[in-house]
């Protein structure tokens, strides 16, 4: 299996609750390593851009003023089958149908509020890693 990079966000949820280590913790134990990480609080076009592709779902107004709400950590992870790892140390969307010790069934307060974000592929990954850090700003 190669090396590969995903990108990831610690949610508002998880910041205003002083979980960013946590979440961190969980994703390093995951066997990922943190190549690139700043914390930022979204504009509206950055928060509209970033999930421009579910603009057409009801929770689209929802999830935009979520992640304007507080601070996020965006971060760029990097490992073995990164794309796939990340998801399953995540766990599914909604925090009632993830899986024991992931971090969204540990850590997560519902459906919208679900304290990650993580790639659902390797071009997403690199398109969603492109739109926040410069190549510099990764450090492998
Ligand atoms: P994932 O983050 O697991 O890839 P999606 O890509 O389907 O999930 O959705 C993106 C984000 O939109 C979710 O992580 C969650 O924050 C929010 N979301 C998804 N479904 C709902 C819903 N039914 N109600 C409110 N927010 C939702
Ligand atoms: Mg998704």
């Amino acid at each position: 299996m190669a090396v590969t990079r995903t990108f990831s966000i610690i949610k508002p949820d998880a910041t205003r609750r002083n979980l960013t280590g946590a979440v961190t913790k969980m994703l390093e134990e995951a066997g990922l390593r943190v190549v690139a990480s700043k914390r930022i609080h979204m504009t509206r076009e950055q928060a509209e851009g970033f999930y421009a592709v579910h603009k057409e779902r009801p929770f689209f107004g929802e999830l935009v003023e979520f992640m304007m709400s507080e601070p996020v950590v965006v971060q760029v992870l990097e490992g073995e089958d990164a794309v796939t790892r990340n998801r399953d140390i995540m766990g599914a969307t909604n925090p009632a149908d993830a899986a024991e010790g992931t971090i969204r069934k540990e850590l997560a307060l519902s459906i919208g509020e679900n304290t990650v974000h993580g790639s659902d592929s390797e071009e997403n990954a690199a398109i969603e890693i492109a739109f926040f850090f410069k190549p510099e700003e990764i450090v492998g």
